[in-house]
Order: structure tokens, then C-alpha cells, then sequence
């Protein structure tokens, strides 16, 4: 095949992106030999960082703020970022000139030796793919697992590709997938060793059109597996509960049977019912592959959270401080709100999408003693707010910004209150990214001392 043979190729890849896998691909051919051509619609200075990180491994030529013909016509093949959409023109120009197209992920499947574990779903894929690889490896080290290492990528922000060599037949690889990344991965009709769904709820319609055409992505994950795999599944969801597999069934879900929820909630250092489900989903692959209790228990235990979704940032006088800068939609504040027992003092606000926040300042309404709101969604949710809080209990703050949202919330709480950041909107009217706002959260919180 021709992606084994790169040495001395000419191979252009199309969108670098931030979210490592373009830096990954071009790592790996420009290691194999390839003569690489990165070209991105974005210029230099908004790729900035994944360029910083080529340092070692340059690509021959950089072609970025724009594409050109000759990229696409004179190539041997194509590595395309799960970005684009599949009826961009040069891609089109490339099909029609018959040069065989790839991804960074397909490259990776058929490269990768080890065993896999493969997460996707509409919310909580990162969370659920980080705490399988957390219990995998801590099965590994207690000796449960005859394994050598587990290995962590895929849509969570880390490409294995570079490193695709050092994974041996021994190894275990937990990898997130996106419906972008299943779409491509259907022409090498994957069967993961397990596969885990964690739920489905219609999204990314701008991309996929349909529905159908969103769940055909998603159930690529399922379809070519055979029945010595696993499936480890949604019993809750509609949807999910009634994709047909031919792989061993594993259910988690409010009701499922297996390992006791309670001390799962007990060892889990995350809080909320989703992430309980997210734990139960990766304790399904951890028991399904021999983990035992003990070491699941210590896997959980030692947990390291993602930052920005619900992490635990601090304790000061008493207040506890979580950031969930991640939570970019109402539906996620909501989620967040649910997740506490504590009363709560809320950052929301940011960039308006032009969406209904009703159902989510009903929420702050309901749950909050006090919000301090910030952003271009100020004034629109200070007066829904103020309009559901018919008994006046929840104090409404605007602020010029999120600092000064911060100051005054802090002010508001009290010993034993929770300080959430969780903004319900997208940050590009204050900030470049969701993780810039919540690393701004964080200095504030390790500000108090
Ligand atoms: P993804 O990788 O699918 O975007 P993450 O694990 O990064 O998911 O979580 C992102 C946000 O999705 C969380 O901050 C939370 O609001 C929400 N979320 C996480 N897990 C679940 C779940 N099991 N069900 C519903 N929502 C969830």
C-alpha cells in the first residue's frame, strides 16, 4: 500500500489545525522520508503553535492563508484534517485527478499493532476515554491485564501516529474518536477490540446534514466487529440501546447491573451523574478486559480530571471553586448545575450564538444564590434571570469581564459554597478559546493565595 512506502513522496497535507493531529501526521511522514507540503487556509500567525511544535520535524514546504492547484494535482497522496468538509474544492480537484486520499487517523489504523479500546458519542468522549485509559493502566500495573502499556489518543487532542512504531501486539491503545474521524475510518472497516458509545444526541448537523448521516458515522464503530469483541453501551439512551452489534453487549446506565454504583461514586473524584456514567462505562471495558476491583478502585482514585470540564481548581476560606470553561452550551450549565448539592455562585456569559438562554437562566434561576454574569450575553441573561427568579433569592451581577465576574462572586460566597465557572456560551468575544478562559479562571483562583 502506499502509505507504507513514503520514503521520498510527495505528500501534501491539507489543514494543519490546533488539535494535534496535523502536527501528528506530518511528524510521521516527514520521519518516513516523505517530501511533505502543509497547507492551511489559515495563515502563519493563526497557526502559530502547532508550527512551533514542527521545529524538529519541518515539513519541505509551507503553503498556508490559502491553497494551491499544484498541491493537489501533483501530489502521491493526500492527508486530510477531519476539518474539512468533504466538498471543499481542492479535495474535489484531488479526487477527480486520482490521487489517493487519507487522514491522519486512517494512517494510524493501519499502522497501529496493538489492541484497541475506541470511544465515541455526542457528549462525554474525552471524559470516558481518559478514565478507560486511567483503569486500563492501573489493571496493567496490578497485574490484572497481561499487557505491556496503554496507550492514550486519538480526538482528545493527541496523535499517536509518530509514535505508531513503539505500540507492540502487547500493547493496549484507548483512542477517541470523533463522527468526523469514523466517516474516513469506514473505507478500512474497523472492529475495535471494544468499542464504547456514550451516548447520541443530534449535533454537528452543519457538517453531517442529517441525523442519518450522523449515526451512520457513529455506528461505523460497531459494524465490522465480531462477536469475540465488546460493545460496551447506553442502556439509557433511545438511540444508542438499539444500535445492532455483533460484539459481546456490555450496558451501563442508571439501572445496569455490574459494578456497584455506589462505590463507584465513592472512588470517583468527579462530580455529577454523567461523569458516574462516564466511570461506569470505562469500568465495563476495565472489568470486560479482567480488571479487577481493587485496581479499578485505585485507577479512579488517582484520577487526574481534565481541566476545564468541572475540575476542581481549589479550596479558600472554605469555598470550593470548579471550572468548566468547557460548558459552551445552556444544556451543559444545566448539567453542571445538577452536579452540586452545595449552594452555588456562577460565572456565565460569553459570545452570543443567537440562542435561546431561557431554559438556562431558569436553571441559574432555580439552583444559584448568586450569579455574576459577563460577555455579550450579559444584559439578555441578567433580565431572563431576574424574570424566573419570581422569590428574589438568586443576586444578579454584570461585569465589565471575567476578572471582575470572579471578584464579586467571591465576594457572595460563603463557607461551604461551590464557585462554578460554567458560561453556557462560547468565549470568542473575550477570548481565543474555552481553555484561555478557563486557565484566566484559574490564575484568579490561585490569585486568592
Ligand atoms: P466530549 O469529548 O464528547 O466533548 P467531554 O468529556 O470533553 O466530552 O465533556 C464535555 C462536556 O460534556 C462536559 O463538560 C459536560 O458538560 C458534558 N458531558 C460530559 N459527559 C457527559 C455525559 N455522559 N452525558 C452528557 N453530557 C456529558
Amino acid at each position: 500500500m502506499l502509505s507504507r512506502d513514503l520514503h521520498n513522496r510527495r505528500v501534501t497535507v491539507m489543514g494543519l489545525g490546533t488539535f494535534g493531529g496535523g502536527v501528528g501526521a506530518v511528524r510521521f511522514l516527514v520521519q518516513r522520508g516523505a517530501i511533505v507540503t502543509v497547507t492551511d487556509l489559515r495563515s502563519a500567525d493563526e497557526l502559530a503553535e502547532p508550527i512551533a511544535l514542527l521545529a524538529a520535524t519541518p515539513p519541505a514546504q509551507w503553503h498556508l492563508g490559502g491553497h494551491r492547484d499544484e498541491d493537489f494535482l501533483n501530489a502521491d497522496l493526500l492527508v486530510v484534517s477531519p476539518a474539512v468538509p468533504k466538498e471543499a474544492p481542492h479535495l474535489h480537484m484531488a479526487r477527480e485527478a486520482g490521487i489517493p486520499i487519507t487522514s491522519e487517523m486512517n494512517l494510524f489504523w493501519e499502522h497501529n499493532r496493538g489492541r484497541t479500546v475506541c470511544v465515541t458519542g455526542s457528549n462525554g468522549k474525552s471524559t470516558t476515554t481518559a478514565l478507560t485509559h486511567a483503569l486500563l493502566s492501573a489493571a496493567i500495573s496490578a497485574g490484572d491485564l497481561p499487557a505491556r502499556r496503554c496507550w492514550l489518543g486519538g480526538n482528545i487532542g493527541r496523535s499517536l501516529l509518530p509514535e505508531v512504531d513503539e505500540i507492540t501486539p502487547d500493547d493496549w491503545v484507548v483512542l477517541e474518536l470523533s463522527s468526523f474521524q469514523l466517516e474516513d475510518l469506514a473505507e478500512l472497516k474497523p472492529a475495535p477490540d471494544v468499542a464504547v458509545v456514550t451516548n447520541f444526541s443530534p449535533n454537528h448537523l452543519d457538517r453531517h446534514g442529517t441525523v442519518e448521516a450522523y449515526r451512520t458515522a457513529k455506528q461505523n464503530l460497531l459494524r465490522w466487529q465480531t462477536p469475540e469483541q465488546f460493545a460496551v453501551l447506553n442502556q439509557d439512551d433511545p438511540d444508542v440501546s438499539r444500535w445492532p452489534t455483533a460484539a459481546q453487549t456490555l450496558w451501563f446506565g442508571a439501572r445496569a447491573d455490574g459494578f456497584d454504583q455506589k462505590l463507584l461514586r465513592e472512588w470517583l473524584p468527579l462530580p455529577g451523574e454523567h461523569n458516574l456514567r462516564n466511570a461506569q462505562a470505562a469500568t465495563c471495558v476495565a472489568l470486560a478486559l479482567g480488571a479487577k476491583p481493587d485496581s479499578i478502585r485505585r485507577g479512579l482514585q488517582e484520577f487526574q480530571p481534565l481541566p476545564h470540564r468541572l475540575q476542581f481548581v481549589g479550596e479558600h476560606a472554605g469555598r470550593r471553586f470548579y471550572n468548566d470553561s468547557k460548558a459552551t452550551t445552556p444544556e451543559a450549565v444545566q448539567l453542571a448545575l445538577s452536579s452540586f448539592d452545595a449552594p452555588i455562585v456562577l460565572l456565565a456569559g460569553g459570545y452570543d450564538k443567537g440562542i435561546d438562554l431561557s431554559p438556562m437562566a431558569r436553571a441559574i434561576a432555580d439552583r444559584t444564590k448568586a450569579v455574576a454574569l459577563f460577555g455579550q450575553t450579559a444584559t439578555t441573561l441578567e433580565s431572563l434571570v431576574r424574570h424566573f427568579d419570581v422569590t428574589g433569592r438568586t443576586a444578579v451581577q454584570r461585569a465589565a469581564n471575567l476578572d471582575e465576574a470572579f471578584a464579586w462572586a467571591n465576594s457572595q460566597a460563603t463557607l461551604g459554597d461551590i464557585v462554578l465557572l460554567s458560561p453556557g456560551c462560547a468565549s470568542y468575544d473575550q477570548f481565543q478559546n474555552y481553555e484561555q478562559r478557563g486557565e484566566a479562571f484559574n490564575q484568579d483562583v490561585r490569585s486568592l493565595g
